[in-house]
């Protein structure tokens, strides 16, 4: 059996993975320190004995007794909302984090998986953004602190393939979306949403003219799973390649949820992305992935799930 670590385990994007791991048969410790994440994520893993959990900031020293087979490195603030206002918790989680848990799979020899991001690539000035693009980002500015963040961790991790030989993957991870996102997490997803079922004015930021491309979780962790099990050390992008404007979003949202809710608009964060949208080309080539649920049927269902919760 192998056994898997996944830091930031509790949260929305880790606590999909731990349960898609153990559905795939490994052993699963989901590592958490908390701070965005929630155990309510992980409590209906809790009943399977290939499942545990560990408190621990993984800025810290991590200790991990036995046989570890792949890191999964998830844990960081992700939320533009969460990063600014914990910058100094996502530039360790992003730096000393990748330090530490690339220490432990070099320790185990196991293989380093990655959870990057399309902030690596800024306010892109290439639209669709393929892993060769370097980006356009501002290191002091508003985002900075999670941009550099995992700039610094893919550097890293590539230091450690090249001078360790650690096997490392590296997931360049587009906007994703489905159940047990924080519903106070500030991003659009939830935003828009729960004013849409509230009958409250939906807020877009700016013209609402800048685009994003939505990815549901299940088509995200099963790229993910493709990626950890490929050979490809280089960065590979994993997300929804179909883009949509904001604009057009609210009415998408508006509409599913059957809202009367006004759309108003508030000014635009400073740095906020104009366009962006994943070149799959990569992921589609080397993994034979690409994702299956479309934007509406994946907001139905997300909607859904938050009524019920
Ligand atoms: N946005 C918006 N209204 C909101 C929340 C976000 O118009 O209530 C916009 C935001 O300015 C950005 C896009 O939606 O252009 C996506 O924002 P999100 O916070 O989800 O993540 P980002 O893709 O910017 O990291």
């Amino acid at each position: 059996m192998k056994n898997a670590l996944v830091t930031g385990g509790a949260g929305f994007i880790g606590s999909h993975l731990c349960e898609f791991l153990l559905k795939m048969g490994l052993k699963v410790t989901a590592m958490d320190n908390l701070i965005t994440g929630d155990l309510k994520n992980i409590s209906h893993l809790a009943k399977s004995r290939n499942f545990s959990f560990i408190k621990c900031d993984v800025s810290e020293h991590i200790t991990i007794n036995g046989k570890v087979d792949f890191v999964l490195h998830f844990a960081s603030p992700a939320s533009p909302v969460d990063y600014q206002k914990a910058p100094i918790q996502t530039l360790k989680a992003g730096s000393l984090g990748t330090h530490n848990t690339l220490g432990v799979a070099l320790a185990k020899k196991a293989k380093f998986i990655l959870a990057s991001t399309s902030e690596v690539y800024g306010d892109p000035l290439v639209n669709p953004q393929l892993e060769t693009y370097w980006g356009n980002v501002n290191p002091i500015g508003v985002r900075g602190a999670y941009d550099e963040a995992k700039r610094f961790s893919e550097a890293l991790a590539m230091a450690y393939h090249r001078v360790h030989k650690v096997d490392t993957k590296i997931a360049r991870i587009f906007n994703t979306y489905g159940p047990r996102m924080r519903k106070d997490d500030g991003r659009v997803v939830p935003n828009f949403i729960m004013q849409a079922l509230n009958n409250k004015p939906i807020t877009i930021y700016g013209d609402g003219n800048q685009t994003r491309s939505f990815c549901y979780i299940s088509d995200l962790v099963e790229g993910i799973y493709k990626l950890m099990m490929s050979d490809i050390n280089e960065p590979v992008n994993i997300g929804n390649p179909e883009e949509h404007t904001i604009l057009e979003f609210a009415h998408m949202i508006k509409k599913i949820a059957d809202s009367k809710s006004k759309i108003v608009f508030k000014k635009l964060p400073q740095d906020d992305p104009h366009r962006r949208c994943p070149d799959i080309s990569k992921a589609r080539k080397k993994l034979k992935w690409e994702p299956k649920i479309g934007l509406k049927e994946g907001l139905a269902a997300t909607v859904g799930w938050i009524k019920q919760h």
